[in-house]
Parts: C-alpha cells; structure tokens; sequence
C-alpha cells in the first residue's frame, strides 16, 4: 500500500474556541462542505443541514469525534477535536500537542472572551500556528472589525483582515476576498454553491484601498517579499500568499476570516485558508523524544515513512460500535496493522489491531499509517492517553505533555 497523499498535502488542525462560540456547528459545517457526506442529505430531498446531522447522531457516528478526516481540493484534514471548557485545561494542552495548525472560533458580538483568551495562550505555549474565523457574523451587533480589534488588544496578537464582510447581521449576504478582489456570495440555504462575482459598487473604493495597506503588510511579513516589495516589484497572489503562510507558521500573524457556520456562509474560504496558509507534518520542526534510559539522550523525530515508528496515543475512547479504539499520531515511521510495538513507559508489547481512519460518515480499515498522519487502532491492551509507541530494538518516549498551571485571565 501507499500513501494517498503526499505529507506535504496533510493538515492536522483543531478548531479551538470557548464554549458557545460555534465550535460544534463550525466543525459540522467543515465535514459538510468537505463533500463526504453530501449523499446523505440531499436538497433534492428536501434534508437540510440539520437533518443530516440529525442522522448522524443517530447512526452513532459522532462528528466531534477525536479525530476525524475530511478532504478538501487535494488535500488531507485530520480535525482534532480540542475541548472548548476551561475545564478540560489538561485534555486541550494534549490535543494541541498533536496538531500542526489550528482554526480559532469567536463570536462576532463577543469578540475576545476570557476563556478565547486561556485558549490562545496555550497554543501560544505550543506554538499553534492559527487563522481565525469570526463567526455569527448574522447576528444582531456582530462586528468582523470590532472582533479584529479586540483579537489585537486583549491577545496582543497581529490579526490581519482577509475580507471586507458584505452586508451584516441579519442582512449578511458574503465577503470581499481583499487579495483576490472578488466577492463571494452563498444564495442557496445550504451554503453549497458559493458564487463568485465582482466585488460590489459601493464596497469597491475600500477594497482597492485595502489591498494596497495588505500587499504592504504581507510584504513587511517576510524578508525576500519585503526586498521585492521596495524594489516596486508587482507581487503575484500566490506570491503573497506563499509569503503570508511562512508568516503564519512562524507565528507572526493571524489571518482573519468572516462568517456564518449556523447560516451556512463563508465556511469554504475558510477550508482554502487552512489548505493555503497552516503547515503540513513537514512544515514542523522534528518533534523531540528522549531514550527511555537516559533522559538526557534526546532523539529527533523526523516526519519520514522510513524511520523507526514514533506515535504518539492521544486519546481513548470506547466506541459503542467497535470498541476501544485508541487515536495516535505517527511522528514518524509506518504503523502497520499487526505489527508488534512496544510501550516503552509500561514496558508492554502491544500488537496493532485493526487500523480505522475515521470519517464522518464511515470508517475505513487501513493496512498501514504514515508519518504525519492520525488513525486509531483496536486491540492495545496496556496503552493509555499519552503513551509512546516505537519498535522495540530502539526505545524512546515522546516528550512528556506538561500540565503547567492553567492561565486564567479575569
Ligand atoms: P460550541 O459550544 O463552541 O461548540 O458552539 P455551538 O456550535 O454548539 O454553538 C453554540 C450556539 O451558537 C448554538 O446555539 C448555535 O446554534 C449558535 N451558533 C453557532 N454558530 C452560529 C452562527 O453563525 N450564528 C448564530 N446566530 N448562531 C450560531
């Protein structure tokens, strides 16, 4: 078997927001759009979105499950599911600690909330490389440049407008693709044909001139774009956005991006973004393990289909169909169904059960998983969250997850 996507093409992001913020309807809507489950509710049908989750439920498959793959234009999204309660500290600082990238949720009312603040500071700790999405742009109050400020001053980050919102709250109609100069409508109630036309009259004097102040931000963003930029060079799109992705996995900006998930708009530009602008598996630096006998003799993982196994187990869960499926994420090597593994920390052996790849609406067996992938797998006996797994000849553990004191802000 081999791979079905090149590592480069793989994203491994979380939607992290507080409670309440659309976490839930925003990763619906992702899995919705990412085409996998259009045959089950139909417009021809007459199903809505809602009913399609509704099925869902019942068919036992849960959407927020604690990894799930979606595709979207050539590309691999694992979405790891991060909890959104304050109380769950520990059990986000574990889910970032396996994703590459990550999507942040805020309310357009609320903008920056105290728990959206806990959130940012621990991808921060993690490094995260984030866009954001500023979602219930329908509702009354909401305000994409208020929610952009706020992101500014109460998290001291550098969010950067990628859109100019078409109308707003109940009247909130699309968005203004400031790079592209092209407006972006969703006319059909489920968000699925999203039309694109010429950026509207009344909007287009502020569209030009605010391509003209982020063609100068992006350009500031990176060494190579700056020169080119002061050398009066025309910057291409894809110049722009290949400077602003660099941009963005080294932590300096946070795009920003409009939208309804309830409402279904403005969730596809979204999925470009992350496909366009957050890391692959390969973008990381090599994660770090140390030999089990020495602490002090560190190892580096590289994201390599032929290196010695690396995974990493993240979460367990009991599912009522399969049973105890544990979640890994390969660093590095290929994970193969019936292979023996060790866990270094137990000191148990572990035979690889079934290999599922979950998705929305089903899950497939696989034979093997590669580096920078996520899967689950049937049968550890004596794995649990956080555990290392590697080949026995040459042990190692992934550096251990930290729980430092959680940061609360008031
Ligand atoms: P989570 O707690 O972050 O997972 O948030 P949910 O997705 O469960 O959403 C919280 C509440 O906000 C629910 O009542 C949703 O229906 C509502 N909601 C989510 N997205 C939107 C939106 O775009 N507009 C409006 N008006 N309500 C939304």
């Amino acid at each position: 078997m081999a791979r079905e996507f090149p590592l480069e093409k793989y994203r491994n992001i979380g939607i992290i927001a507080h409670i309440d913020a659309g976490k839930t309807t925003t990763t619906e809507r992702i899995l919705f759009y990412t085409g996998k489950t259009y045959r089950i509710g139909s417009v021809d049908e007459g199903t809505t979105v809602t009913d399609w989750m509704v099925q869902e439920r019942e068919r036992g498959i849960t959407i927020v499950s604690a990894a799930v793959t979606a595709e979207w234009k050539d590309y691999r999204i694992n979405l790891i599911d991060t909890p959104g309660h304050i109380d769950f500290t520990a059990e986000v600082q574990r889910s970032l600690r396996v994703l590459d990238g990550g999507v942040v949720v805020f309310d357009a009312c609320q903008g920056v909330e105290p728990q959206s603040e806990t959130v940012w500071r621990q991808a921060d700790k993690y490094n995260v490389p984030r866009i954001c999405f500023i979602n219930k742009m329908d509702r009354t109050g909401a305000s994409y440049t208020n929610s952009i400020e706020s992101i500014r001053n109460r998290l001291g980050a550098n969010p950067i407008a990628m859109q100019i919102p078409i109308g707003s709250e109940s009247d909130f109609k699309g968005v203004v693709d400031i790079l592209k100069q092209k407006a972006y409508y969703w006319e059909d109630e489920l968000g699925i044909d999203m039309v694109e036309k010429e950026v509207p009259e009344e909007l287009r004097a502020e569209a030009i001139s605010q391509r003209d102040l982020l063609v100068e931000e992006i350009a500031g963003l990176d060494d190579e774009l700056t020169v080119r930029f002061l050398e009066g060079e025309e910057l291409s799109n894809e110049d722009l956005i290949h400077g602003l992705r660099k941009a963005v996995i080294a932590g300096k900006c946070n795009p920003c991006y409009a939208g309804t998930s309830l409402k279904n708009k403005g969730v596809q530009p979204l999925l470009d973004a992350v496909v366009d602008l957050l890391p692959s598996p390969l973008d990381i630096s090599a994660t770090k393990a140390h030999q089990i006998d020495d602490e002090s003799k560190e190892i580096l993982l590289h994201a390599d289909d032929n290196e010695p196994v690396g995974a990493l187990v993240f979460k367990i869960v009991t599912d009522p169909y399969v049973g105890r499926l544990a979640y890994f994420r390969v660093y590095s090597g290929t994970v193969k169904q019936g292979q023996m593994l060790l866990n270094p920390v137990k000191g148990k052996k572990e035979r690889i059960g079934r290999l599922i790849r979950m998705y929305a609406d089903r899950r497939d067996d696989v034979n093997e998983v590669y580096a920078g992938d996520i899967a689950a797998v049937l049968g550890l006996k004596d794995t649990f969250t956080g555990d290392t797994l590697c080949e026995q000849h040459k042990p190692f553990v992934l550096e251990s997850i930290s729980f430092p004191e959680p940061v609360i802000s008031v």
